[in-house]
């Protein structure tokens, strides 16, 4: 698997087989403090892009073992609304998805583009960040190209949401002591209101961040949520569900988890007991070990 990876449990969507659109370097025209991928230096291209035949083709395979998950999640090693070709992609995938939904993890940073939101409208769920409202926050949270203007970000969704259909999540990620102050708070609420998305996910850092900054801890993020009234407010907690088991080899395990560390709890629901022997093995090996991040402990690469 070159572009998809997976299965992961995500805490807000499921179970999702993701796709990958920039395997190779991250590309991403932020570099937020919070990010789980390596710092980077900020872009606003995806170099060597796959091709949407290529990434459906693998799908295909996946799809032709394992069943369908909840989502197929549009995800970048950074931004995937920086990939050229997710028109025709979105369009492809649409035409085999099934049962599944179809969901893209964006930064916002290019919804002020009308063809970006037009095509973004053919999707089954999108999910913008906002972690910031003020330009001085939001330069310090999510570190942007400097062409990148929340202004014209909030009155570019309030356009997108007029003309998408499906599900709009806003993402407020928290960051301890960088856009936790009680009247950003109650800006970015206000905001929201006036965006009207289906739901806002409030959440903090609960994965090695790139920079040295904290979580806030669950208390402060229930009080913060509390600011966000008139709006469907979830606050990010893990889900406990009976799911199918899926299986994987070394090497893929080994890259999903390198895209995405995965709790241990997780990984025990997510997968098939060959699975799980294999994941012993490659920690006994030395290719995988776990890290603790609060109350959770992680399974990352080596
Ligand atoms: S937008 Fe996402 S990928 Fe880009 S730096 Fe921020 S968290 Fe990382």
């Amino acid at each position: 698997m070159r572009y998809i990876f997976g299965p992961v449990k995500s805490r807000r969507f499921g179970v999702s087989v993701g796709i990958d659109l920039s395997p190779k370097i991250k590309s991403c025209n932020f570099d937020c403090l919070y990010c789980e991928l390596e710092k980077g230096k900020k872009t606003d291209y995806i170099q060597n892009e796959p091709s949407p035949k290529e990434i459906i083709q693998e799908l295909k395979e996946f799809f032709s073992k394992n069943p369908y998950p909840d989502v197929i999640t549009i995800t970048a090693n950074g931004e995937p609304t920086l990939y050229t070709k997710l028109d025709t992609l979105i369009d492809l995938l649409n035409s085999i998805k099934k049962s599944s939904k179809t969901l893209i993890l964006s930064n916002a940073s290019t919804i002020p583009n009308p063809k970006i939101r037009k095509t973004l409208s053919k999707l089954d769920m999108v999910k913008l960040s906002v972690d910031a409202v003020s330009d001085t926050i939001f330069k310090k949270v999510d570190r942007p190209l400097k062409n990148i203007s929340i202004t014209q970000i909030i009155s570019g969704i309030k356009s997108f949401r007029k003309i998408f259909n499906g599900e709009l999540i806003i993402e407020v990620l928290i960051v301890k002591n960088i856009n936790d102050d009680i009247e950003e708070i109650k800006n970015i609420a206000q905001i929201l209101r006036e965006i009207k998305p289906d739901r806002v996910d409030i959440g903090t850092i609960d994965r090695p961040p790139a920079y040295n900054v904290d979580a806030v801890s669950s208390q402060k993020l229930e009080e913060l949520a509390e600011y966000f009234y008139g709006l469907n407010v979830f606050v990010i907690k893990r889900k406990q569900s009976n799911l199918k088991k899926f299986s994987l080899d070394e090497k893929d395990l080994l890259k999903t988890l390198k895209l995405r560390p995965l709790p241990k709890e997780d990984i025990l629901e997510l997968f098939d007991i060959g699975t799980i022997n294999k994941l012993k093995d490659l920690k006994k090996r030395g290719l995988l070990k776990e890290k603790k991040i609060g109350n959770i402990v992680f399974m990352c690469v080596n």
